[in-house]
């Protein structure tokens, strides 16, 4: 048994890209799958997955170019549809029981979300994948990890990112950077470090939701998480 009994796992789109520079890369797609395998039988913990969609389309950057902003959202949640899909196929093909659910009702691509849909379904030995983030524009999928982690009443979020941690600058452009064993919600603010925007942050500060931000890209390191092990960031509000 790990050391989380329910975990909503972020995963971010970008990551999905692995070494290509858009779509998504059927190894890396494998390596998430067999992790993900692991901390759902091996660790016997109840997962639910919230993939972005930034290896696709952003609607923030397609605002840019002359995109309606709501029409672009939405092409963005799309897209995490699409990648909710192919982790779902990635999962099947490796004997993972799993079911997509959507913000948005598009049956028969996946049944609509619920709350207590998605607990049954987990209580019942599958994997949810949380598709469709919110279902609203203006939001982001880790606002919407946020959203489902607090709704499904998981232990923790688990923010699968390419960075093992929080650092106190951006490590990939600040040699000096150190990085954060734990940090409390109102440090991060404090110091106007970019963990998650606000509106995800904020969501779970105010409900009491710990995430743990660890690099996803490494396999082992999920289960290394759940087994309670000090890598990554813990953000707790003391
Ligand atoms: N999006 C949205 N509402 C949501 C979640 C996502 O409109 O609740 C759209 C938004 O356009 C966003 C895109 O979907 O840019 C992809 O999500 P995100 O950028 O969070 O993906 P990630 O950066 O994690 O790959």
């Amino acid at each position: 048994m790990g050391k989380y009994k329910r975990v909503l796992l972020k995963l971010s789109g970008e990551s999905l890209m692995g070494r290509q520079q858009y779509g998504i890369d059927a190894d890396r797609l494998d390596d998430y799958a067999r992790d993900i395998k692991i901390a759902h039988e091996d660790m016997n913990t109840q997962v639910a997955i919230v993939i972005g969609g930034g290896n696709i389309f952003r609607g923030l950057s397609g605002a840019t170019k002359g995109f309606d902003r709501v029409k672009g959202d939405q092409m963005g949640m799309l897209a995490t549809v699409i990648n909710s899909l192919a982790l779902s196929s990635a999962l099947t093909s490796i004997g993972v029981k799993n079911r997509v659910l959507t913000a948005i009702r598009m049956e028969p691509i996946g049944e609509y979300y619920n709350k207590w849909r998605a607990i049954e379904l987990m209580e019942a030995g599958e994997v949810v994948i949380l598709s469709g983030g919110t279902g609203n524009p203006f939001f982001t999928t880790d606002t919407g990890s946020s959203l489902r982690g607090i709704e499904v009443e998981a232990d923790v979020m688990l923010k699968g990112t390419r960075v093992d941690g929080i650092y106190t600058a951006d490590p990939e452009k600040d040699a000096t950077a150190t990085k954060f064993d734990r940090i409390t919600y109102d440090e991060i603010y404090r110091r106007g470090l970019k963990v998650m925007d606000l509106t995800a942050t904020t969501m779970c500060k105010e409900n009491n939701l710990p995430i743990v931000v660890f690099d996803m890209d490494t396999p082992g390191n999920l289960l290394k998480v759940l087994k309670g092990d000090n890598i990554g960031t813990y953000v707790c509000n003391e």
